[in-house]
This record gives C-alpha cells, structure tokens and sequence, in this order.
C-alpha cells in the first residue's frame, strides 16, 4: 500500500503534512486535492509527496479526490514547501497561493451507489429509505441539499446514514462549482443605410437641433460593424437619452452580444514592433539572451539579472523583446507590477506587443473572473501574465523568464497576512526551480539587491541614460531648497521663492507641474523650524514619533520616551513643534498662490471612491485639463506625462523622517521616481525639493542622481549599524485589546527568547525592543513588536512555539 503526505486545510496543521494510506484503486499524484479524514471532520488537503511508508504508525485513508488531476506542479508543490519555511508560515496558506482562486469553496455532500451492493431484502427498508435508494438509481448521484429540501435536513442526514451503515449507498464530495456569469456586450448599429443615415443627420442639423444625434448617427454610418455602446458614448459624447431617441425613431437598434471575456480591452491598441535598441540596451538583451539559450541548451543554471537604469532608460524594451525571445524558444513569462491600478500605459504596451497573448490579474476581477482567467493560463493560452506580486504563483506552464519591474517596491511584500512573503525573494526561488531566468528591474535597486549584485551573486546590467526625447537626453536638473532660510527671509508659506517663481513661470508657457508631498504612515515627528532638528532615539538613530493623546515622543524600536521639548535643543529656537502637512492644505495654499491655475487632487481619500480613479485621474491630467497635479507617492509611478516641466516635492522631510531604518533609502527612491516624472518630453524639465535637511545624503544623491553615491553611504551605515544585508530580521507582533496586557505579553516574550538563546548558547542574535508597533493601535487592538536581529534569527525563531496572537514576519520590509 502507498502513502501520501498531504498539506490539510486546517489551522491546527501549521508547517506539517500528515500521512494518508492511499486506498487500492484510488490513483494518487503529486500536487493533488483530495479529501482526508481529520479529526471529526473531512478537510480539502493537496498531496505533497508519495512514499512507500507513513511518516507515523498509524494512519487513515484519503476519502477521495477532488480532482482528477493535478491542481499543483511539482515545482509549486516544492516552492510551497519554501514558502512555508522560509516565512515560517502555515503550509496550507502557502499551497492556497498557487490554487485555482476561490478554492476554498463551500463542499457539497453527494450520495450514490456503491460500486457493488451487497444482498439486501427491500422490505427491510422503510418507504422513505426505499425513495431515496430510487432516486439515487434514477439520477446515478443526488446532492445531500436535494434530499435535505425534500425530507427535511434532519431526517435526510439520519436515512443517509442509514443507507450508508447498510453498504446501499456512499458518500461523495465536491466543491461547490465557481459561477462564472457569461459577458455580455451592448452593441449600437444602424437599422438604415448608412446614405439615408447620413442624410437624416444632414436634416437634423439643417433644423438646428438634436446635434448630438446627428453626430451619433454620422458616427455609426462610417462604422464598418456594429459599435460597442460604450465606444459610441465615448467617442461621440453621447447619453443615454440620445442614443434612446435614435433608437425610438427607428434609426437604430441595440444588440446583446455574449462574448469571450478578454483579460484587456484591446480597443484603442495597436500592435507594435520591436524597436531598435540603443547600445546599451543591446549589451543588456544580449546578455540575456545568451543566458536563455544556454539554459534552453541545458549548459548552465539560469542567471539573475539585476536591470538598473534610470527611469526613461528604456528598461521596458529590454523586457518586452526578451519576452519575445522566451517566446521563441517555447517558452513563457510572468511579469510582476507594484500595483497594476498604476501601470495602464505598461500593460498597454505588453498588450501591444503580444496582441490577445497577455493575461492580466488583478483584484478588481470578480471571483469568476479570476477562476476563468487561472484555467486559461494553465491551459497555456498565454505568452505573458502580468499581474501583481501574486501574480508570481500564477499556473504559467513552461516558465522561461520572470520580469520584476520596480524591484525595491514594497507592495512586492504581503504585510497583512500570511504567509508574509516577499514575491521577489519567492520568484528567485521559483526560478531556481524551474530553470527561468529572471530581471530585476530598477532605476533606484533596493540596498540588499545592489549588494548582491557587487558580491556576484546577481549578474548586473546597466542603462545609465535616458532614450526619450532623445538618447541621452540629460536627466532633469534639481535644486535643494533649504526651508531654514525661507523661514528667514519671512518666508512662511508652503512654497519656497524658487518654487513659486518656478510654477508661475511653468504655467505662463502652458506647461504642466507636479507637486509631491509624501504622506504614507504619516507619521508625525517632531522638527525644529528654525534649524530643521529632528529628535532621534539616541540608541536606534530612527526618528522619534510624537503621540499626541500623551504628548510625548516615543521610540518605535525600542520604547525610548521622551517628553516633548520646549525648546529646541541645538538652536534654542522656541518653534520646534512644527508637524507636517496633508495635501488637501497643499491643494488650498495652491489655489490662493496659483490662482486660476486648474488643481486636480491624487491621494487615497480621492481614488477610493469610483472604480477606475486612477485612470481617470492620469487621463484627464494627461489631456491637459488640469495644470497642476497634487499628490503622494501614487504619483511617483511610472507615468509618462510630457508636458510636465517643473516637479516640486514641497516636503522631502516626511519619509526622511519614518521611524525605520530604511527611511533613508525610501527617501532616496521616492525623490529619484518623481524627479524621473520631469521633463519626459521634448520641453526638458526641472525639479525642485523642499527640505529642512538639505545635507542629507538621501537628498544630495537624488539632486545629482547619484545612485552609487547614495549606495556607498547607505551600506556603510547598514554595516555600522548591524542591519540587512548584513543581517537578517524577523519581526514578532502581538495584538492585543488591552494595552498593558499586550506590553506585558511582549516582555514575557522576549525573556523566554533571551533564556531560550542563551541556553542555545547563540552569540550572535540580538532581541530589540519590545516597543510599540508603528501602528500601534489597528482596528481596536493594540500591537507590540519584537524585532530579532542576526545572522539567522528564523532558524532559531522556526524551534519556538508561537502562542496564538502572535504573528511573525519573516525579512520585515517595515519596521
Ligand atoms: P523605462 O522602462 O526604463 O522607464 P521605457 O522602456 O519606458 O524606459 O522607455 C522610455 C521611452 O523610450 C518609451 O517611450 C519607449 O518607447 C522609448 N524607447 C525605449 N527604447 C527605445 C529605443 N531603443 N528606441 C527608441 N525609443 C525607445
Ligand atoms: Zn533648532
Ligand atoms: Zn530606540
């Protein structure tokens, strides 16, 4: 008899299968659901390993398939394994990525006869038992629901068990079957030729009224074919009231048409052919190219690269033809985006490319979607999936190459639930295992990637200049402005005089500006007016958080407090409780300064509501309805906007300013992506920050961007200080309702910690905090976090038992 090690969708089951017997005549594979007995209950599980004998004595039988075949390959059963234990995550949560969406469906109990009945007397069955056996052998299968309906739940569970005691009948499950609702599209076409049509507007028009309806209808005699009616509305204008007249007259008819659901709308997209690559760009492909036919050949393990070049470098280029060279080998890709919302402009050019190849996942797609979209990928109808990070565990067959544009960006981690992985780390691993190459693009690399890109553990590429307008087109020039001297010069408004001055005159020539405040976390410290002094802890170097509700000044690594001070403690200035700004007051001190200048808004408040904010906003700001555009980091994606000239960030001093080690890097990506917003276009452009730190380095590497400068900094500090990539962390959360419980909870943790590593005699494992989190306090629960720091924090964290409330965040992006 053989046996399986089965992933069980349970809580209990944390990071371990558990060993089935395989029934004689149940065919079993790797990457398998099935259902097993566990405990009282009957779980989904996914086989995860054949053997020939149980990892324990006694063992139960898999009750049965739930799919005849395999639902995982065997490189996502072997990257589920790492997932789990690399993030220290349940096993099931890692295998729930890589099944077909909504798989945790509801289970519906069917009923049916058994292979071979035994003898039996069916005057021995009662009238209501002999109804079922009968029903049962109409139909071949009845669902449990049915029964339940017609003889109540109760009495139809008791006489199922009953024919099932009695060997007359079995039990078999499935899941609940994803409905998938067919697309229908509205189409609008004329119900008259197209000359009576044409004449009939000619009419309207003569009379001087129905304009509108006369446009349509010139529209639609032009049209070769019928005209989705959200094409008509779009290109002519058109309400619903107008297209209901012409219908009403006659003119033309309206039609239901079901179609195929296409991942993208293709209307507008025009295929595209590769262009000729610079100098640069054709080292980079080359290299590229060679590592994907050696690996096809089987002569190496395939490469990483890291891409680094600077916004405008022509990065996408290099991903689109090396897609195209996957292709050609029989292979295929995955593309990973930070956030898809953002990136319209990059799936349109994919979309180009590859026309009707091109998958797109996102959560927009309803749970049908999403299950239509997984099929079709599997079955390999698509060259490229694009996606974001969960994207990465998208059923792509014959993986060949896996792009990650915008590498550092944080989105790329799975915070909020587990498993908390890192789609980059997990698409290296995923290469690892099924032979794909993969790109790493940036134009500010993550520290920890750079690193290992000089240590040769990634093979790096580089594209140090721009392509548009033209090759080498110089990067936008920057200016510091240092606020301290504003302030001097009786300067108290948000904008500097250069920054003014700048605007007015971008907005006298008819040109567009950007102006970036940087408000994620919003995190409030505290500064110094007159000579910009930020309280740091004087232990972590993070800067100090002021909470308001106690007025003081707290340390979210390690629980340093402070009151707030009176005055400042360089300068003795007496105006050091100076907070930050939001944009709405930004949109307000515009509108008086810029006056009649057109504002539009983009921050969250603004794109929740509606359903393609994003869009709408970039369109409209792109056809030059507005002319200035206000903004947080949303801005700083990669948005080609030619007639912006001028980008003022008015504050740099909120992401210097997070209470995390990493605030300086943010800093530095943040101001290198918006500076890289300027001067896309024929007009060159400019771009100016705001800050009470002008000597920063962050802000001196972006004004020259300087990315090896800003890197050379950066790991020397990472060094100095003991953090990533030097070494690693994992970061341990308790929630809890009552504070002082959490808190005690939290130092109760970390002694058992600190007596476990001692007794385990690990030198280098140091126990930080615990502190309040960053977010202290989340849906009414309070949070404390530990942070564990060395070499290999998750070996020794992977031994300890976890109580519940507790999470564990494996390489925490923020702290
Ligand atoms: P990145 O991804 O590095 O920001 P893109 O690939 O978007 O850069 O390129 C920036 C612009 O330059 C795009 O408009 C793109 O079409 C254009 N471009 C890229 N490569 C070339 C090339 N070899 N010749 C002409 N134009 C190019
Ligand atoms: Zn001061
Ligand atoms: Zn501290």
């Amino acid at each position: 008899m053989g046996y399986a090690e089965v992933s069980v969708n349970s809580p209990i089951a944390q990071r371990r299968t558990f060993s089935y017997a395989i029934p004689s005549g149940l065919g079993i594979d790797v990457g398998q659901a099935v259902w097993v007995p566990f405990g009282d209950k009957l779980l989904q599980g996914i086989v995860l390993e054949l053997s020939q004998y149980p990892a324990v004595e006694e063992t139960r039988e898999i009750a049965g398939v739930i799919e005849p075949d395999p639902v995982l390959s065997p490189s996502h059963v072997l990257l589920a394994r790492w997932t789990s234990e690399h993030y220290l995550s349940p096993l099931f949560d890692a295998v729930v990525l890589m099944l077909p969406p909504g798989f945790r469906r509801k289970v519906v109990t069917f009923i049916s006869s058994p292979a071979r009945a035994p003898e039996y007397d069916i005057s021995s069955l009662t009238r209501e038992q002999r109804h079922v056996l009968d029903l049962v052998g109409k139909q071949g299968k009845v669902s449990l629901r049915e029964l339940e309906t017609a003889l109540g739940k109760k009495r139809a569970q008791a006489i199922v068990s009953q024919l099932v005691g009695r060997g007359l009948a079995v039990r078999s499950y499935e899941l609940e079957r994803v409905k998938v609702k067919p697309k229908k599209v509205r189409y609008l076409h004329l119900k008259v030729e197209a000359g009576e049509a044409r004449q009939e507007a000619a009419k309207l028009r003569e009379q001087g009224k129905a304009s509108r309806q006369a446009s349509l209808l010139e529209f639609l005699s032009q049209a070769t074919q019928p005209v989705p009616l959200s094409e008509a509305r779009r290109k002519v204008g058109s309400s619903a009231s107008v297209i209901e007249a012409l219908v009403g007259k006659g003119l033309a008819e309206l039609q239901e048409i079901e179609v195929k659901r296409e991942p993208i709308s293709y209307l507008g997209i025009t295929p595209s052919e590769p262009l000729t690559l610079t100098a640069a760009q054709k080292s980079a492909f080359e290299s590229i190219r060679s590592s994907l036919l050696q690996v096809a050949r089987g002569y190496t393990s395939p490469t990483v690269f890291l891409l680094h070049g600077v916004t405008g470098s022509g990065k996408t280029e290099v991903y689109l033809q090396a897609l195209a060279e996957v292709v050609k080998l029989g292979k295929r890709g995955i593309v990973l985006v930070p956030e898809i919302a953002l990136t319209p402009q990059t799936i349109e050019r994919f979309a180009s490319r590859f026309p009707h190849k091109v998958a797109v996942l996102h959560s927009k797609l309803s749970l049908g979607e999403q299950f239509d979209e997984w099929q079709r990928i599997r079955e390999g109808e698509f060259d490229v999936v694009i996606g974001p990070r969960s994207a990465i565990f998208a059923p792509q067959p014959d993986l060949g190459l896996i792009v990650i544009d915008e590498e550092y960006e944080w989105t790329y981690k799975q915070q909020d639930k587990s498993p908390r992985y890192h789609a980059r780390d997990v698409a290296i691993k995923l290469a690892e295992l099924t032979g794909a190459v993969i790109i790493l693009g940036s134009a500010t690399p993550d520290v920890e990637t750079f690193y290992h890109a000089q240590r040769g553990d990634y093979h790096l590429l580089q594209l140090p200049e721009r392509v548009t307008p033209s090759e080498g087109s110089p990067l936008p020039q920057v200016e510091v402005v240092d606020l301290r001297d504003e302030l001097k010069a009786g300067n108290r408004s948000l904008f500097s005089r250069s920054l003014s001055q700048a605007t007015a005159k971008a907005l006298a020539g008819g040109e567009q500006v950007i102006l970036f405040i940087n408000r994620r976390g919003a995190a409030t410290f505290i500064q110094c007016r007159s000579c910009g002094l930020v309280l740091r802890c004087r232990r972590c170097e993070v800067t100090l958080t002021y909470h308001s509700d106690e007025d003081v000044l707290v340390c979210h690594q390690c629980n340093y407090r402070v009151p707030v001070p009176q005055i400042c403690p360089r300068c003795l200035s007496r105006r050091i409780k100076f907070l930050g700004i939001g944009t709405q007051r930004l949109e307000q001190e515009a509108s008086y300064a810029f006056s009649p200048a057109r504002l539009l808004r983009w921050d969250s408040d603004v794109t929740r509501r509606g359903k393609h904010p994003h869009e709408q906003i970039i369109n409209k700001f792109r056809a030059h309805e507005a002319d200035i555009l206000i903004g947080t980091q949303m801005i700083a994606k990669g948005l080609d906007l030619p007639l912006v000239t001028l980008v003022g960030v008015v504050s740099a001093d909120t992401s210097l300013n997070l209470p995390d080690f990493r605030a300086g890097e943010r800093t530095f990506q943040l101001l290198s992506q918006v500076a890289g917003r300027a001067g896309r276009g024929i007009l060159g452009g400019q771009v100016i920050i705001q800050t009470y730190s002008p000597g920063h380095y962050a802000i001196q590497a972006a004004a020259r961007h300087d990315y090896a400068v800003f890197y050379e900094q950066e790991i020397a500090y990472r060094r100095q200080l003991r953090n990533p990539p030097f070494t690693r962390l994992v970061c341990l959360v308790y929630s809890h309702t009552n504070d002082v419980l959490c808190q005690r909870e939290a130092e109760r943790m970390k002694r058992f910690l600190i007596e476990e590593r001692d007794a385990q005699g690990i030198a280098d494992l140091s126990l930080i905090g615990p502190a309040p989190a960053f977010i202290h306090r989340l849906r009414g629960r309070f949070r404390w976090q530990l942070v564990l720091r060395g070499s290999e924090p998750s070996t020794f964290v992977s031994q300890i038992p976890i109580p519940p409330g507790w999470t564990v965040d494996v390489d925490p992006v923020g702290l």
